[in-house]
């Protein structure tokens, strides 16, 4: 296996084999096997591009001969970065037929991100657009090529200037050749943590556990080649791309449509042209889509299943789903890496509302934990615990952190509070790792630190969730002045100038004179947070004043 990763334990990797989860095929060879199956149906769809499974499986190959000629080989890892567009399978299909391995990263990620992500990875490649929403990736993507010495070519989707040194990705083109297969085994590919550390970790993603994962999860949805998938939320994210997302819906022959963003105007007409039939949505986006649609002159009769997921969804949120989208409301709770858990199309109605519904294998085994590290007793709360067939062994090259990360016996610690209910059905409760979910995007409250602690005039820093009725929780920082306080203009400026993404800023400033401790001496998160949930049930003139400072 790739240096860096841990492999499966031998006793697992068998009984996932003998169980027929793991059928040593790799994505490479799948996409073949499907455009022979589907040739002539379409596969992709975006604005007036239109490809069917045949012209996908021979761009791929034209295009993995074109990265082979521009020096990469098996085992390079590439970061890719790029928007909802045919381009993104493409070249994610293009690298597995090569053996080369996709680094996924969210376009919104910046300097900081793409930094620690090209180095973590020590990426041969980094596949990016010209631009996107307005910010220059090239230029960064130069200026990175520079700085990081692993760092060969940089493939670029959409106009690059005469004499930049960056390949254009519509001239990665050459005769197909013959390319050994892929081990099935081997890291296809990897995605990102949400992180509870400073900096999100790599998540080794095998073509045996992804192939697992996708379909496992399109047959329990029972996807056919009559559904139609609209990639709504960004492709990159673990749950658009394959749960079952983009891979299950192409191994089941259906068509994927790709929109630009998931704002529902957008979305409805592409739901009315294309006859789509199921999506996948975060509760944020959930909630325009259904102020929307009361007075959307779309049609969208076609779309049978809405699959929510990535943040809590709130009881009366999801009652408001079915009537007012015409459509099944699907719970999802899931986590780049690994383990889903669906609620069922023949469940009640009380438990589509209430629970996540249950783990999509019979392999995912799911313990509950006190904080003595025991199960607890059935129905109770306690963190969960998971190991299965598609759920990671190992962060990538994060051997300190996998300490910890993982128990004795391989299972994953999620940092999620759950518990079972007597059907076996999953309720995620909240959350003991130190992330805030802000509408989808997680984000790490140490990363964040990190960066306002680089502040001349931040002396001491903490980062809490404060909930928030249209994202969930948006972040609020807590700052220890270092002589001139700081405002909270200044600090969003001075993090953005060091590359942090957008989405990682604070949306609050608190001063304060000094934390409060835990018992152990460490900051007292919840204390700072159950002051910000105070401070916001006060009439605004006295929290003006009041508040933490
Ligand atoms: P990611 O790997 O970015 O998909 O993030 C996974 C994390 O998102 C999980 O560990 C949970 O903390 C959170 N999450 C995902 N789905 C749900 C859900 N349905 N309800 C509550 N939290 C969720």
């Amino acid at each position: 296996m790739l240096d860096g990763c841990t492999p499966p334990r031998e006793h697992l990797a068998e009984a996932y084999r003998a169980n027929g989860y793991w059928r040593g095929e790799n994505l490479s060879a799948l996409l073949r096997s499907w455009a022979r199956r589907s040739a002539d149906r379409t596969a992709l769809v975006h604005g007036a591009t239109r490809l069917t499974y045949r012209e996908l499986d021979a761009r791929v190959d034209r295009l993995a001969a074109g990265f082979r000629a521009h020096g990469l080989g098996p085992g390079d890892r590439v970061v890719v970065q790029l928007p909802n567009a045919p381009e993104f399978p493409a070249v994610c299909f293009a690298l597995f037929r090569l053996g080369a391995v996709p680094v996924f990263s969210l376009t919104a990620h910046r300097a900081a991100e793409l930094g620690h992500l090209l180095r973590v990875s020590q990426a041969a490649a980094y596949v990016l657009p010209a631009g996107h929403r307005g910010f220059d990736h090239l230029a960064l993507g130069l200026r990175l090529r520079d700085e990081v010495p692993s760092l060969r070519t940089l493939f670029v989707l959409g106009g690059v200037p005469a004499g930049t040194a960056a390949v254009p990705l519509d001239r990665v083109d050459a005769e197909p050749v013959e390319l050994p297969e892929p081990d099935p085994s081997e890291v296809a590919f990897f995605l990102l943590s949400g992180g509870t550390t400073a900096l999100p970790k790599l998540i080794p993603r095998t073509h045996d556990d992804y192939a697992y994962q996708t379909r496992t999860a399109a047959e329990v949805n029972g996807l056919t080649e009559r559904d139609v998938y609209l990639a709504a939320l960004p492709v990159e994210f673990n749950f658009t791309w394959g749960c079952p997302g983009v891979i299950g819906t192409l191994g089941a022959g259906g068509t994927v449509v790709l929109a630009d963003s998931p704002a529902p105007d957008d979305c409805f007409r592409l739901v009315e042209e294309e006859g789509v039939t199921f999506t996948s949505l975060v509760p944020t986006v959930a909630q325009l889509w259904l102020e929307a649609a009361e007075w959307s002159p779309h049609d969208l009769r076609t779309l049978r299943t809405v699959q929510i997921g990535g943040a809590p969804l709130a009881p009366e949120l999801a009652a408001r789903v079915g009537p007012g989208l015409g459509v099944r409301l699907q719970q999802v709770f899931g986590m780049a890496e690994g383990l889903l858990s669906f609620t069922r199309a023949d469940d009640p109605e009380e438990a589509v509302l209430t629970t996540q519904g249950r783990p999509i294998s019979p392999g995912d085994e799911v313990r509950i934990v006190g904080e003595d590290g025991a199960e607890v007793p059935p129905g109770a709360t306690g963190e969960l615990h998971t190991r299965g067939p598609y759920t990671l062994a190992g962060y990538y090259r994060a051997e300190e952190h996998n300490r910890t990360a993982f128990t004795a016996d391989g299972f994953y610690r999620t940092g999620d509070l759950a518990r079972m209910t007597a059907e076996g059905r999953l309720v995620i409760e909240g959350r003991i790792k130190d992330v805030i979910v802000r509408g989808g995007d997680k984000v790490s409250a140490g990363e964040v630190e990190g960066h306002l602690l680089e502040h001349p005039a931040v002396a001491r820093a903490a980062v809490v969730g404060m909930p928030d009725e249209w994202l969930g929780e948006r972040i609020c920082a807590f700052v220890v002045p270092d002589g001139e306080p700081p405002t909270l203009a200044g600090l969003k400026q001075a993090l953005q100038l060091r590359g942090l993404a957008d989405y990682k800023l604070p949306d609050r400033l608190e001063l304060v004179d000094a934390f409060p401790l835990t018992g152990l001496g460490k900051v007292d998160k919840k204390t700072l947070a159950a002051g910000l949930a105070a401070a916001a049930h006060r009439p605004l003139a006295a929290s003006a004043q009041g508040g933490p400072r």
